[in-house]
């Protein structure tokens, strides 16, 4: 080969091979583009659980919130939904990098990708549960004091719009979920909904990420042996059974 011929081939090979593996990377980088949230950088889980998970205990009996929610619905949504919830979770981080982590640390970590999406509905439906029967109390309902109260006529306006808002993001739904509202990273109130059992503590996974401080459960489940389809008759007495002054102690320790 004469030497002109060589240096310009190896320049081609050099050139196609740089253009290639250049192809490549734009590829991936559509590719992460396309599946929408970029995972956050995390630092290493600090605590290192050593049991499986449980169910929780209920702090009130099954007919505490009656008759706003109803004793075999409690049962029922408790003691099994909640219950396989945590038995498949126990199932789902076997073998995989979740297997010591503790709820919170899985819940920010969780991908897309993870395990056909098993340890995120199960992770997402034991923490949900969780935080879910802490938020009621019997005797609840009212209206918030203090500087949640302030908080949130800041931000909606008035108690009532903000009760509209919710009620309105709970209706909304499409399908199983739940509504929230959140403390978020600008310490702003916010009001959301997620799919399934995602939460907005799931950083790779919702588009608005906040700490919950109040949420409700909208599955068929959580109402449908009292209300049958008639959700904003549950939406609305929801209300009656919140309990504020968990959602305060939620909210100014995400605040402050
Ligand atoms: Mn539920």
């Amino acid at each position: 080969m004469e030497k002109r011929t060589f240096l310009k081939t190896g320049l081609f090979l050099g050139i196609a091979a740089a253009t290639s593996s250049f192809l490549e990377s734009c590829k991936n980088a559509a590719k992460s583009a396309a599946s929408g949230t970029v995972a956050p950088t995390l630092p290493p889980p600090k605590l290192r659980r050593t049991t499986p998970f449980e169910l929780p205990k209920l702090t009130y009996d099954t007919t505490a919130l009656e008759p706003h929610i109803d004793k075999m619905t409690m049962e029922i949504h408790h003691g099994r939904h909640h219950q396989a919830y945590v038995n498949n979770l126990n199932d789902a981080v076997k073998n995989t990098v979740y297997n010591d982590y503790e709820l919170d640390d899985i819940i920010a970590r969780i991908t897309p990708a993870d395990a056909d999406n098993k340890i995120r509905n199960n992770a997402g439906g034991h923490w949900n549960h969780t935080f879910f029967w802490q938020i009621m109390t019997p005797g609840g309902g009212g209206t918030p004091t203090g500087q949640l109260a302030t908080a949130i006529n800041t931000q909606f306006g008035s108690f009532d719009k903000f009760k509209e808002d919710f009620n309105n993001a709970a209706k909304g739904v499409f399908g199983s979920g739940w509504a929230w509202v959140c403390v978020g990273k600008d310490k702003g109130l916010f009001i959301t909904s997620t799919p399934n059992q995602d939460n907005p503590l799931m950083l790779s996974i919702v588009k608005q990420t906040g700490t919950p401080i109040l949420g409700l459960d909208v599955w068929e489940h959580a109402y449908y042996l009292k209300y049958q389809n008639k959700r904003p008759d549950y939406v609305a007495a929801f209300w009656n059974v919140i309990n504020w002054k968990e959602v305060a102690m939620r909210f100014d320790k995400a605040m402050f």
